[in-house]
């Protein structure tokens, strides 16, 4: 047997970014324990994490990995394997054919944020530098996007402002749309022991349903879904009222405080109390906590971002931060959650289709010039690419022809899947690069291209508290997979030959080059991180940003000279009003539906899902109803029913709940059309949860409605 090694890596499920040390014999990982020396959750793991090392064993690797290029020469036909030059060829020939024929809208990028900050980096600049689009988006679109808008809009730069050492300096930690205990498992652990630790510290959590997070709470607001605004305006109504809100720090470090004072004014908390149907004793002891503490820190997540007033529910939260000076000191702050290990990295390097590198705006002329001249290209095309919904309706509409989709699963994960897939299959060619070979979004695949995965690759991810950790490889990687930044650049360089460029753009030769050119592209930025390289994060460990030259530190925290980086410097109120979620239930459909994550699963379960322990937890999908349904329908737990939405139907066991009020019903949002049995509206298809959910979206953030639809729930009849 070889010498058993140890190699320091991070998790590559959420994003907390917890550090992993991975043993391997050289030929196989045998074990994972957490990092004692990282900063985000020295050593501690919690079940995704402690069993990454099952998710690597070679009988799985064998029987669900992408091992080598496939690709299919009619719909019809079975994907054959190929070589990587002929099918790069092939692709590059038919990206060029179709750019010149119908302009470079008619491709798009469909990416991740499971890649690495350099993937990232190389894709953006394929599609907005060499292809000259920016249909290029993510699935980080589906999960943070309304929390970029929402930072944007008000303190001017997507910077999450606290960070995790700010749990323990908190008095109160204000939780909404976050399931933190099972989301986000060890930044909970981190709150478990600063309340253990500290006596004043009080937990509020605002949920539809009493999640296990909310059972732990001091004070839980059972929310109706979609209420947030309403309650986040109604808790400033009462900090007005009772005086307190910090007048001086208004008046010194923000603007548009009167236009939203005139707005709350109508938030009474009788009203917001009716709106969200809660207690208003309830309400006002949330808003005296919050405002009167010395610290209060809100941490949040989907359900905010995932709703079609995502940006105004985090501006409204934002709002309240600043108004009474819950902002840039120790223990307080808005501070959203990201879902995934990094799209926080996918942020940096502009991995939507409306931003660019650098927390630049794809709408600011002067930012695509700067780009442009740090890319080498004349310019960067203006209009704005096409959003993870408006993607694939644009291939439905056949407006897209070429689609690359990298390591992600849209036929699962996005909403309306009867759209997606049609979109699948109206598209010319559909390109699937990926490690897993098992994911539905593979079956659509007219070219597989076989990527490398977690413990092959090496790079930099970025964390929620604005961390960047740079790992190295654990083990050699499959004989013919390939990086994802390696396919894109071979790829691209194809592509510069066929549309006649002499000198490519893409000159990297390793990761660190492509993240040196990052950096550069960081100079000045609210992000700047030229003070940092590769190797400082591998001799002094994960460092926060920013880190600009000539500082010997990242900022833990933003903000506290009060200074936001806008063009005069103040924070923007935004005047935030309420607005219902975007399908109400009516009396054909009754329920209130809301998904979300379970605890020991991870996304679409490609790789959680092969583990069996952890479906020790959750062995199976069901539909959580209330008794009160229950009874009233005649339904036990156990049976099946039909639960139907406008778009689609799926049967599924019920589980009974006192966690759930009447008339909502909930479903975890990981089960796969191989879990669910699920039909499209006209009976046909087989999806997964999100046959279910609609593809509403925010219309700043254009993040889905992920977190609600309006359903009716039937017992199946048995045959
Ligand atoms: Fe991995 Fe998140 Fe669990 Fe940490 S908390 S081990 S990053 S899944």
């Amino acid at each position: 047997m070889s010498d058993l090694r140890e190699t320091k890596a991070t998790c590559c499920y959420c994003g907390v970014g917890c550090g992993v040390i991975v043993q391997s014999d050289g030929e196989k990982i045998t074990g994972v324990r957490g990092d004692p020396d990282h900063p985000s959750n020295f050593g501690r793991l919690c079940t995704k994490g402690s069993t990454l090392h099952l998710t690597a064993s070679p009988v799985l690797q064998q029987q669900a990995r992408a091992l080598y290029p496939e690709m299919r020469v009619s719909r019809d036909a079975p994907r054959e394997r190929v070589s990587w030059d002929g099918t790069l060829d092939f692709i590059a020939k038919k990206f060029a054919d179709t750019i010149r024929e119908h302009g470079p809208d008619s491709v798009g990028f469909y990416i991740s944020g499971q890649l690495l900050t350099e993937d990232y980096y190389v894709f953006n600049k394929l599609s907005k530098g060499l292809a000259g689009t920016n249909n290029i988006d993510t699935n980080s679109r589906l999960c943070m996007s309304s929390a970029v808008a929402g930072y944007k809009q008000t303190l001017g730069a997507d910077a999450p402002p606290a960070c995790y050492e700010d749990f323990d300096h908190a008095e109160v930690i204000f939780i909404v749309g976050s399931n933190t205990a099972y989301a986000h498992p060890i930044i909970y652990r981190r709150i478990e022991e600063a309340r253990k630790n500290n006596r004043v510290l009080k937990m509020i959590v605002a949920d539809p349903r009493r999640t296990d997070t909310a059972r732990d709470a001091d004070l839980y607001l059972p929310i109706l879904p979609g209420t947030d605004v309403a309650l986040f305006n109604g808790m400033l109504h009462i900090c007005l009222w009772e005086g307190w809100i910090d007048d001086d720090y208004i008046r010194a470090h923000t603007e548009g405080f009167d236009e939203l004072k005139r707005t709350v004014r109508e938030y009474t908390p009788e009203f917001v109390a009716e709106t969200c149907g809660i207690g208003k004793d309830d309400l006002l002891k949330a808003a005296r906590w919050f405002g009167e503490s010395k610290a209060s820190l809100s941490l949040y997540c989907q359900g905010l971002n995932q709703s079609s007033s995502g940006t105004a529910k985090n501006a409204a939260l934002i709002n309240l931060h600043l108004a009474t000076h819950q902002i840039g000191k120790p223990g307080a702050g808005p501070f959203s959650l990201t879902g995934q290990p990094n799209a926080m990295g996918g942020r940096e390097v502009g991995g939507l289709a409306n931003l660019l590198s650098a927390h630049r705006d794809m709408a600011n002329a002067e930012h695509r010039a700067e780009i442009a001249r740090l890319w080498g290209v004349d310019d960067v095309p203006a209009k704005p690419g096409k959003t993870a919904v408006e993607m694939f309706e644009a291939v439905r509409a056949g407006e897209i022809k070429v689609l690359w989709i990298a390591c992600t699963n849209p036929a699962q994960s996005l909403p309306d899947q009867r759209l997606v897939r049609e979109a699948l299959e109206k598209a010319e060619l559909v390109i699937v690069q990926e490690a897993y070979k098992t994911t539905a979004t593979v079956d659509y695949a007219d070219v597989l291209l076989p990527a490398t995965t977690w413990g092959e690759k090496e790079g930099t991810v970025t964390n929620s508290e604005r961390r960047i950790t740079r790992f190295k490889p654990v083990l050699p990687k499959p004989a013919e997979t390939r990086h994802d930044w390696e396919i894109v650049i071979d790829f691209a360089r194809r592509l510069e030959a066929l549309m006649g460029r002499d000198k490519t753009l893409f000159p990297y030769t390793n990761p660190e080059e492509i993240w040196n050119e990052h950096r550069e592209s960081t100079r000045g930025r609210d992000l700047d991180i030229t003070g940092l390289s590769y190797r400082i994060l591998e001799e002094q460990g994960p460092q926060q940003w920013p880190f600009p030259e000539g500082a010997s530190e990242g900022k833990k925290r933003l903000y506290e000279d009060g200074v936001f980086p806008t063009a005069n410097g103040k924070a923007k109120f935004v005047n935030t009003v309420y607005r219902p979620v975007a399908e109400p239930v009516d009396a054909r459909y009754p329920f209130r539906l809301t998904t979300g994550r379970q605890r020991d699963q991870w996304h679409g379960m490609s790789r959680t899902g092969t583990v069996a322990q952890l479906f020790s937890h959750a062995s199976e999908p069901a539909v959580m109803m209330s008794k009160i349904d229950m009874d009233r329908r005649m339904i036990a737990a156990g049976d099946l029913v039909h639960v139907t939405s406008k778009r689609g139907s799926q049967i599924l066991p019920v589980a009974a709940s006192d966690d759930i009020r009447a008339g909502q019903a909930f479903i975890g949002m990981h089960w796969g059309e191989e879990y669910v049995s699920g039909r499209g509206s006209d009976g046909k298809g087989t999806f997964g949860v999100n046959a279910l959910t609609l593809p509403a979206f925010c219309p700043s953030s254009k993040q889905p409605e992920l977190k609600h639809a309006a359903v009716k729930i039937l017992k199946a009849e048995l045959p």
